[in-house]
């Protein structure tokens, strides 16, 4: 459950049943984006833009925003920091982009392994109900 933290490299967990964590360790095959020491971006299987990306901690331990924010607050900010480098690699920051974190069942959460969607590429709709 708990991967290394050794040789000062920064601890992570990971869990054999999140399909983040199982493309993370390249048991399933992903389309990286960008990736830094505790930050990976890739492609989103199925995509609601023209540019849809996820960006996602290398550790499993935070299931959400809030959870992530509180518990380290540093990586958080990495995480939003990635995202908006995301974007800008993708052409998206003279036309605009979204950044969702989706949290919880109302909010249509599917995977409980905090993730970031950058979405854009074209004129997005109004989000709600
Ligand atoms: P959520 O609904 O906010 O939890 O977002 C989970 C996202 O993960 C969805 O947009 C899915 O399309 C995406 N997803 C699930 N499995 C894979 C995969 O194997 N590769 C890439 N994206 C995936």
């Amino acid at each position: 459950m708990t991967a290394s933290g050794e040789s000062g490299a920064p601890a992570t967990t990971s869990d054999p049943d999140c399909v983040f964590c199982s493309i993370l360790a390249g048991k399933i095959p992903s389309a990286a984006v960008r990736e830094s020491e505790r930050i990976y971006a890739f492609r989103d299987i199925a995509p609601q833009a023209a540019v849809h990306v996820l960006v996602i901690p290398r550790t499993h331990e935070y299931a959400n925003a809030g959870e992530i924010a509180s518990g380290d607050p540093e990586l958080a900010a990495e995480l939003l920091r990635e995202a908006a480098a995301v974007a800008k690699g993708e052409g998206l920051a003279e036309g605009g982009y979204r950044i969702v974190l989706n949290t919880g069942h109302h909010a249509g959460q599917t995977v409980y392994h905090v993730h970031a969607h950058v979405l854009g590429g074209e004129p997005l709709g109004r989000f709600g109900a």
